[in-house]
């Protein structure tokens, strides 16, 4: 066969993006008549493992555990550590932002070390898109800047943070009032990731509190106290309703208050006020708010000129290809890819980044190859599971139900296989085990604070 000369660039080094450049190593190193370059671009040299953000925030599992170095684990991707900025998908081109010490950009726009922002291009011949997605807020709501989330590495540390200064306040604080906002603990979305959260942290007020005298001495009358705001009728909607009701009841047994068929209509500083579906309104006093609910698409994928959904998800065949775009793919959170079998969309999950991630690469690799068809994505689900705090966790495996502590312990396995790196692997399980004989680690990073100068820089642009 001819050879050719072509160019793959992947945007995003998550689940999608990484998955799918090692996939494509992995083939090109078997067929070798295929000559083609693998580029990615992300903000971050490192891959973050998602599944084990909640553990960082409760301090058992150590920040630098659960990101795996891009350059290590892809050494035949050339690797650009950058902010896309614009995709061109008619001119084949994505427009980038890196740092560097020359300011030739036409503004002063830095990033987030502090140096200027440059411009680059890169032209592609195929294009994956696995860029992630955003957190969703109501519209007309302005009250992002003062809820946490939890997407990344930097906000599992911001959080950690912020909730160890709660501690820290509150044991020092007479006034019972500003002591109760301190020690309230809401998370807004009663979906996996919000009740895992909330697991961790009650596991982790139990373990501490002995270290706050002021906290322990007063701990029947006003403990730290996790709550969760749901604006379903059940929690964990990824789940079997059967295995959310037992989880629900679990959770209020450990003593984390679940507010069902509710709504957060504001945020402000110090409480949280909701409302019910028969329209009552409540406000709850907190200090520390975790959005995790609604997840909207990068921002970036609702400029492509495809064809999209309303909320701006480009639309992807059953072979990940993007529908109206030629030679573009995406997968994960950034793709709309309808389930032929239920109708219904896949849901944006790890899991399916991950194998989806691996068809678009076989399909890249059969595209160029020209003489072998297209693979179609189908899935065939996993075990869903979920850690619900006090060593007990929940699975469908199956179709049948399955709980308590051997679940727990099939969740550690099976999250650590799917970890990337041995290293990484073997670190994760020392502080499992660190954490069965010590408490977790309380100290206090002061002066932390969220950056978002590329943020600013983005809307700075727009507002252009
Ligand atoms: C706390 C938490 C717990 C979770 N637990 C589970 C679980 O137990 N099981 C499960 O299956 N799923 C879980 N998920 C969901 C899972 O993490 C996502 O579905 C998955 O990460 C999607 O993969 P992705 O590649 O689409 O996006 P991501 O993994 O988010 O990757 C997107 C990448 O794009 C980069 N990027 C974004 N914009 C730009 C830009 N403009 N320029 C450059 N780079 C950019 C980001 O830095 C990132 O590297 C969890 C998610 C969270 C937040």
């Amino acid at each position: 066969m001819e050879k050719s000369s072509k160019k793959i660039l992947i945007l995003g080094g998550g689940f999608g993006g990484m998955y799918c450049a090692k996939k494509l190593e992995c083939l090109m190193a078997k067929r070798k008549n295929i000559d083609a370059e693998i580029i990615l671009v992300s903000r971050q040299n490192f891959f973050v493992f998602t599944p084990m953000l909640p553990q960082v925030v409760s301090g058992m599992i150590e920040s630098n555990h659960v990101v795996v170095p891009l350059r290590q684990v892809l050494k035949n991707t050339k690797f650009y550590e950058a902010e896309v900025a614009s995709i061109d998908v008619k001119k084949r081109k994505v427009n980038l932002w890196v740092e560097n010490n020359n300011n030739n950009h036409n503004d002063d726009s830095h990033g987030e070390n502090g140096s200027p922002l440059s411009d680059l291009t890169l032209d592609y011949d195929h294009l994956v898109i696995s860029l992630g997605s955003d957190t969703n807020f109501p519209k007309s709501s302005d009250f992002a800047h003062v809820v946490f989330t939890l997407k990344n590495l930097k906000d599992a540390l911001l959080l950690r943070n912020h909730i160890i200064d709660m501690l820290e306040r509150a044991d020092i604080e007479s006034d019972l009032d500003k002591r109760r906002q301190m020690l309230n603990f809401v998370i807004v979305g009663g979906g996996l990731s919000g009740v895992e959260t909330a697991a961790e942290l009650n596991a982790f007020f139990h373990k501490v509190v002995k270290y706050y005298p002021n906290l322990k001495a007063k701990f029947s009358e006003l403990p730290p106290h996790v709550t969760i705001i749901q604006s379903r009728d059940r929690i964990l909607p990824e789940l079997n309703s059967k295995l959310a009701t037992d989880t629900l009841q679990k959770m209020n047994q450990d003593g984390i208050s679940i507010i069902l068929n509710t709504k957060v209509i504001d945020v402000g500083k110090g409480f949280v006020r909701t409302v019910t579906k028969e329209g009552e309104q409540s406000t709850i006093p907190a200090n520390t708010v975790i959005w995790t609910v609604g997840i909207s698409p990068n921002p970036l994928t609702a400029s492509i000129a495809c064809e999209k959904m309303t909320s701006g998800r480009p639309v992807v065949d059953s072979f990940l290809h993007v529908k109206g775009c030629e030679n573009v793919w995406a997968v994960g959170d950034s793709a709309y890819i309808m389930d032929e079998i239920s109708g219904e969309p896949f849901p944006a999950t790890a899991q399916h980044a991950l194998r989806e991630a691996e068809v678009a690469a076989e399909n890249i690799v059969n595209s160029l190859e020209k003489n072998n068809g297209l693979r179609k994505f189908k899935y065939g689900r996993d075990a869903q599971m979920a850690l619900i705090g006090s060593k007990s966790a929940i699975a469908n495996i199956a179709g049948i139900n399955l709980s308590g502590f051997l679940i727990w312990c099939i969740w550690r396995v099976v999250y650590l296989k799917k970890l990337p790196m041995f290293k990484k692997r073997l670190r994760v399980a020392l502080d499992w085990i660190i954490d069965i004989f010590f408490d977790p680690d309380l100290t206090h990073l002061r002066g932390l604070k969220e950056d978002r100068k590329f943020e600013n820089h983005t809307k700075h642009i727009e507002s252009r």
